[in-house]
């Protein structure tokens, strides 16, 4: 058995779809965890459940108390962070959103909204200006300046995932594609021009690294897509 539908829609509404542990807003990429286990009597209970992101809930398994690296987490450990959580998630429902976080929301959204083709549509493997992302990039430089974080918790975990997201596809980006007449191109593996198929070959590889940054570019815009979204519900 699973949680009913009743509990999942509730857990989910109370932590507004962001993980309890790390804070970051997920949208559909969310699971919900059993915080006692079902093999130890867990139930399928509000109680019981703590909605979690991918990488906090592969955390969940590595107790091995035959190796025991690091320190897993308690139930009652779970059930306080979460619980801390949803009263955070409440409270910030019934706060506004300041004004300076009104003015980092546009500054985010005028980075992005003209990389919409770019990122969403077009095929990377026919090359890009190199000033394209000269205002991703510079929002990337200013990670870690505190007057470019969010006040308000929510939208503070949703940015981080987003710049995540950013990094993601930016540091590919820099080592996979390189100049050739002002304009960046997947890069092209040397190889032996004796091999067999060279010319077959090197076009797959460069496909491949293509389908690669076409799809970190999609995954970055269908972030900022959830990111927006967040600020919406919030504001
Ligand atoms: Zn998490």
């Amino acid at each position: 058995m699973a949680f009913s539908k009743d509990v999942q829609v509730e857990a989910l509404v109370a932590c507004g779809r962001c993980c309890c542990l790390c804070h970051k807003f997920c949208g559909p990429k969310i699971e919900l965890h059993h915080i006692t286990q079902k093999a130890d009597g867990g139930a399928d209970s509000f109680d019981n459940c703590i909605p979690l992101c991918f990488e906090c809930h592969a955390d969940m398994g590595k107790r091995d108390s035959h190796h025991p690296k690091g320190k897993g987490y308690s139930p009652e450990e779970l059930r306080k962070n979460r619980d801390k959580w949803y009263q955070r998630k409440q409270a910030s429902v019934s706060t506004n959103i300041t004004d300076s976080d009104k003015q980092l929301f546009s500054d985010i959204c005028e980075v992005f909204q003209p990389l919409k083709y770019t990122l969403a549509e077009y095929d990377l493997a026919n090359g890009v200006k190199e000033d394209r992302f000269n205002s991703l990039t510079q929002l990337l430089h200013e990670e870690g300046n505190p007057f470019k974080e969010f006040l308000d918790g929510d939208l503070e975990s949703g940015r981080k995932r987003l710049v995540v997201s950013a990094i993601r596809f930016k540091d590919y980006f820099n080592y996979h594609m390189f100049t050739h007449m002002n304009r960046l191109v997947p890069h092209i593996y040397l190889m032996s021009i004796y091999e067999i198929d060279y010319e077959a070959k090197l076009e797959k590889l460069f496909q491949e690294e293509a389908n690669i940054l076409n799809s970190l570019a999609l995954e970055l815009w269908n972030e900022y897509q959830d990111f927006v979204r967040l600020y919406r519900q919030r504001a």
